[in-house]
């Protein structure tokens, strides 16, 4: 018999309660290649990325398979305006359905469906497939710390980051950049702004 992944569920064992973690090394495997991860400069096994929990209740109504339960842990990315390490935490309701691959509505173009694994849409995004004989949770994982990560993440919310000029962290320490002249500014004062 064919080893499973480390997060499958075989077909033949649901209705079932399962728990699992995700190991930090893990983590920075997932989240490697995005900016805000990168930018921390962290090693690619680094067990210290993040951590995360699924417990989850599993079944089955004919084909289509069905986990509910939570999802919880955390991840750490760069902070936008510091780079500092910013903590980000996954407290998220899990409640997906696996449908079998061919069950799957428009794959259009079957041929390029198969080179990156399968792309879920935007409709789709708690609709994952399975084939065989066991679903396979780790897409589900895997989405859950990329999804935590907003758009520019802040290492706290007052975060007052690097000087733009010096790249002073200005949470920590001062600089005597002068701030540029707003142009506005320089107006009301009756300066004279070179053209
Ligand atoms: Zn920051
Ligand atoms: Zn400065």
């Amino acid at each position: 018999m064919a080893k499973l992944p480390p997060y499958a569920v075989r077909l033949i064992d649901l209705p079932a309660h399962r728990t699992f973690e995700v190991p930090g090394q893990l983590v920075a495997e997932w989240l490697k290649g995005l900016p805000m991860r990168d930018a921390l400069g962290a090693p690619a096994d680094d067990a210290n990325a993040g951590y995360g929990k699924a417990d989850l209740e599993l079944y089955a109504d004919g084909a289509h398979v069905f986990a509910v339960g939570t999802f919880q842990g955390h991840l750490h990315v760069a902070c936008s305006r510091c780079v500092a390490e910013a903590r980000l935490e996954i407290d998220d309701k899990v409640r997906v359905t696996f449908l079998p691959k061919h069950e799957l509505p428009d794959q259009e173009e079957p041929a390029s469906a198969d080179d990156e694994g399968v792309e879920v849409n935007e409709d789709d995004l708690d609709v994952f497939p399975y084939e065989d004989d066991h679903v396979d949770l780790e897409p589900l994982f895997r989405e859950e710390f990329v999804l935590a990560i907003p758009y520019a993440p802040l290492c706290r919310e007052d975060c007052k980051g690097l000087c733009p000029q010096c790249g002073t962290d200005l949470n920590s320490g001062t600089c005597s950049c002068e701030a540029p002249i707003d142009p506005r500014l320089a107006a009301l004062k009756g300066l004279k702004i070179p053209s």
